[in-house]
């Protein structure tokens, strides 16, 4: 078993698509390990894509991304990273293959719906960023 991170963005919540993105989530087969509601600070969303920094969307992405709450949730599968990117789709919704979450309800390549790591070691450094160890624990039996 694999995890991942996943974030419901601020456009998604203000489109209320949260349920529908959770459902694709559950459909998809994979076992929600954590999640929680919260508002990002503009030092936090910074942090979280420093790798970013120089790109010229970078300040538009931080203004995007504490606009308002987002779902931030640790998603477990076989595969989790590979599997989430490819329920999510392409970065650009409009190179997002049919089906996908970003090709379905994604209005823009900023304002794209949903976030997902993207390798293994990525992951295990965004779940650390927003959870604590006892936190990942309260879903285990
Ligand atoms: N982004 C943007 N313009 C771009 C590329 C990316 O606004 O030209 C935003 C978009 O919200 C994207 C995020 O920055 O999801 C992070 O970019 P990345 O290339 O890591 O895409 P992702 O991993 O989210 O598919
Ligand atoms: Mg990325």
């Amino acid at each position: 078993m694999q995890r991942t991170l996943a974030i419901c963005k601020p456009d998604c919540l203000a489109r209320s698509l949260a349920g529908q993105v959770l459902s694709r989530i559950e459909a998809g087969g994979f076992r929600i390990v954590a999640m929680k509601m919260i508002r990002l600070t503009r030092s936090q969303a910074g942090h979280f894509y420093d790798v970013h920094r120089e790109k010229p969307f970078y300040p538009e992405l931080l203004d995007f991304m504490t606009e308002g709450p987002v779902v931030v949730a640790v998603l477990e599968k076989g595969d989790a990273v590979e599997s989430w990117r490819a329920l999510m789709g392409a970065t650009n919704p409009a190179q997002a293959a049919e089906g996908t979450i970003r090709r379905d309800l994604a209005e823009s390549m900023s304002r794209n719906v949903v976030h997902g790591s993207d390798s293994p070691e990525n992951a295990r450094r965004e779940i650390a960023f927003f959870f604590s160890e006892s936190e990942l624990l309260a879903a285990e039996k």
